[in-house]
């Protein structure tokens, strides 16, 4: 199907945004307002219920703001245009157990393609491609059951990238993988921002990936109280502890370091401390 136009080069527009899920409780979004330029990886956070997978519910279509406009790439979302808005749009959920839907890891990336219509001899290509930016090339052949949490993530990843969307939102992507899986998605996801050809947006309760993000959306109580550099968040002193997150581990022992006067090379990445 073709594509649909892209009037600008923001990614994600959000104004005045407000939903309630029902007319009776409290509004979940109280008037929501951000701007994502495209290529920029941005982690949400806030606590439980703050209204974060509301958000992203909105973004894709799934639920529809009560007042507001949302637009990707300039397109004004409305419940007319959402099927075509969506391809701007992948997605990656939090559990790896429900993604797969093919018996092999090809026939799973392959299943998004045939969806779309896509010419069977360009499947094999595609499918290369995607699974090589997940270093899963290898594993194509394989059978789901047999994949760690962390390679199945990238293969829902994989999935995901095959479909070429501008935007790619990961809901919670890493939160049920084990430090390994953790670290070999949360390296994937590096490796997108870097190419800058994607809007990587991350929610999160990990507080170390938000030093990945170019920005960190702060969300708390269904506001948004924050969208900064992670740094302009992490050294605002007690203001993540006020909306009771903690201050991301790696951003602690660096504060510890300097207190003690031991100078970082910033050229090592932080990253390679924990690994
Ligand atoms: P988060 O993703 O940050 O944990 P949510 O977006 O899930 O937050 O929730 C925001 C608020 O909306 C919470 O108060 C939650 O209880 C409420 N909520 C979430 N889903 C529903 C629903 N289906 N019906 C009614 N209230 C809901």
């Amino acid at each position: 199907s073709a594509k649909v136009v892209k009037f600008n080069n923001l990614a994600i527009e959000v104004e005045n945004l407000h939903f309630r899920y029902n007319p009776e409780f409290p509004l979940v979004l109280k008037n929501v307002n951000f701007t994502i330029n495209h290529g920029e990886y941005i982690a949400i956070i806030g606590h439980n219920g703050s209204g974060k997978s509301t958000l992203s519910k909105i973004l894709i279509g799934v639920l529809t703001a009560e007042k507001g406009i949302i637009k990707l790439f300039g397109n004004v979302l409305n419940s007319q245009n959402i099927a075509q808005i969506r391809q701007f749009l992948g997605i990656v959920f939090q559990n790896p157990d429900n993604q797969f839907i093919g018996s092999t890891v090809r026939a799973d990336i392959a299943f998004g393609l045939e969806n779309k219509r896509i010419e069977p001899k360009e499947m094999p290509g595609i499918i290369q491609q995607a699974a090589e930016k997940v270093h899963m090339e290898e594993f194509l052949d394989h059978e789901p059951l047999n994949l760690s949490g962390g390679q199945k993530q990238r293969v829902a990843i994989a999935s995901a990238l095959a479909l070429n969307p501008d935007i790619l939102i990961f809901d919670e992507a890493t939160s049920m993988l084990d430090p390994k899986g953790k670290r070999e998605v949360k390296e994937i996801m590096v490796n997108l921002r870097n190419q800058r050809d994607k809007t990587i947006l991350s929610i999160t309760h990990d507080m170390d990936e938000i030093l990945n993000a170019d920005k960190v959306l702060v969300m708390n109580n269904g506001e948004l109280v924050r969208y900064g550099t992670p740094q302009e968040v992490i050294n605002d002193e007690g203001f993540l502890e006020s909306i009771h997150l903690g201050v991301p581990f790696i951003a602690e022992v660096e504060n510890e370091l300097i207190k003690a006067g031991i100078k970082l090379n910033k050229t090592n990445s932080m990253d390679d401390l924990v690994k």
